[in-house]
């Protein structure tokens, strides 16, 4: 039987709490106001914007503490994931 991948970023208020520590922050977030696009924020678990056209700048997501505890790799999770 499989365990819990401990590695997959849970959508809870908690980690949402975290990444609103730094993705309304990253200038790729403000560019595109990524607030007005579902989700809004947790891209990480929740999957990428909605948004379209988006260019590549600046992602926050490397310092995050849930890039780190979760082994997650390359971050723009807004764009391509
Ligand atoms: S890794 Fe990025 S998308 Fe995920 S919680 Fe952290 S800042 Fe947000
Ligand atoms: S996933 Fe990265 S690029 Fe996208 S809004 Fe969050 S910090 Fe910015």
């Amino acid at each position: 039987m499989l365990s819990p991948n401990k590695d997959i970023v849970e959508d809870t208020e908690e980690n949402r709490q975290i990444c609103r520590k730094y993705c309304p922050n990253c200038q790729n977030y403000k560019r595109h106001a990524l607030d007005n696009f579902q989700p809004t924020e947790l891209f990480c678990a929740r999957g990428k914007s909605t948004a379209t056209n988006m260019k590549i700048i600046g992602c926050f997501c490397p310092a995050c503490e849930l890039f780190t505890k979760s082994h997650l790799r390359g971050g723009f999770f807004c764009v391509r994931r």
